[in-house]
């Protein structure tokens, strides 16, 4: 199940003015599943590096990435949109809690792998530098962190590295990091002062995977020395809309990521089957445990009922309204000191 070479227009990068909204809700809001609550901002789009099963291929009609050089207007739209968040949050705050945002820029290009050329995760920060409520994410597949160190505050932004075993990441992740030098990254933001956070997404099923699974999470233990660093550790099995399933046969390239059962999701895509992933969770968690036994891991794009077979609801269940939101929205509030 290799991924191809990189199509060489990956790599260019031409600019536009964006006209729409930087700044969006998570698309993730199906009914049938847990929200998380988060925001995402998009100052460019597309990705140099190359998975097979990543979204962006079908989602985009072209392979470049997308420089928007009109940062000035999303820089006006946070401010505008905080000032918003804090009369709503305001008005609908029932306790004293206060309210927080979380937001990043990984969805729609890799947030850190044109860092050193364009600079976009440092002015991001900066721009957010003002809210004492709000926790920026970057993520990443890539170790490029060497200009992180201009941020002023890196206690307000988390690096969050994509996570895989060593088996998915060279058949199925052309250009991106070893595992391992993506761990050593992660150490020295810790290290640097930043959040760090780890994505198991997506998982995926092969021989042997429940060893491999297992392996990746002991080997982030291994590298971080300092468990209150970890913002928090997500897992979502492999889904995509069925559109990708088509674009891969059509590039040739064979498709075993496809080749159990798949089922159409109530968020129209496909994913494994429920005792599949049901079976990914229960294993990984458990090896998180071992490790760390609160540690903060959610499932993403999951049903409530997922979560109570895969004995995670427990994290979640004091909050009666919107609880994984909820859930992250109080991890937030301890990393911020609010
Ligand atoms: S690193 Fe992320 S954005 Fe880039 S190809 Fe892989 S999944 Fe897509």
């Amino acid at each position: 199940m290799n991924a191809k070479a990189i199509n060489p227009q990956r790599r260019e990068i031409k600019t536009a003015a964006h006209k729409g909204d930087f700044w969006k809700p998570c698309p993730g809001t199906s009914d049938d599943y847990l929200c998380c609550g988060y925001q995402i901002l998009t100052p460019m789009t597309g990705c140099g590096m190359y998975c097979c099963y990543c979204v962006l291929q079908v989602y985009f009609d072209h392979q470049h990435q997308t420089f928007f050089e009109n940062f000035d207007d999303l820089e006006n739209e946070v401010h505008r949109k905080m000032g918003e968040y804090e009369t709503a949050g305001a008005a609908a705050s029932h306790s004293s809690r206060r309210h927080v945002v979380r937001i990043g820029t990984g969805e729609f290009s890799d947030s850190l792998f044109q860092e050193t050329k364009l600079g976009l995760s440092k002015k991001v920060a900066a721009i957010f530098d003002r809210y004492d409520n709000v926790l920026v994410e970057f993520k990443t597949k890539s170790t490029d962190i060497s200009t992180l160190n201009q941020i002023k505050t890196p206690k307000k932004a988390v690096i969050g590295f994509s996570v895989n075993t060593e088996t998915v990441v060279s058949r199925l992740e052309k250009g991106t990091a070893p595992i391992i030098e993506r761990l050593k990254a992660a150490r020295r933001c810790a290290d640097m002062g930043f959040n760090v956070a780890f994505h198991f997404d997506p998982v995926v099923w092969y021989n042997g995977w429940e060893e491999e699974y297992c392996q990746a999470v002991s080997m982030i233990y291994d590298h971080i020395g300092d468990v209150r660093k970890i913002a928090w550790c997500s897992m979502g099995g492999f889904r995509c809309m069925p559109s990708l399933k088509g674009e891969l046969r059509r590039l040739g390239m064979d498709l075993p990521l496809f080749a159990g059962e798949m089922i159409l999701g109530a968020d129209g895509k496909l994913r494994y089957p429920r005792p599949l992933r049901v079976d990914f969770y229960r294993a990984i968690d458990s090896q998180f445990k071992k490790h760390q036994p609160g540690a903060p891991l959610y499932l993403c794009m999951e049903s409530r009922e997922v979560w109570e077979e895969c004995g995670m609801y427990g994290r979640i269940a004091g909050y009666e309204i919107d609880p994984l939101t909820s859930f992250l929205d109080d991890r937030a509030r301890i990393i911020l000191s609010l």
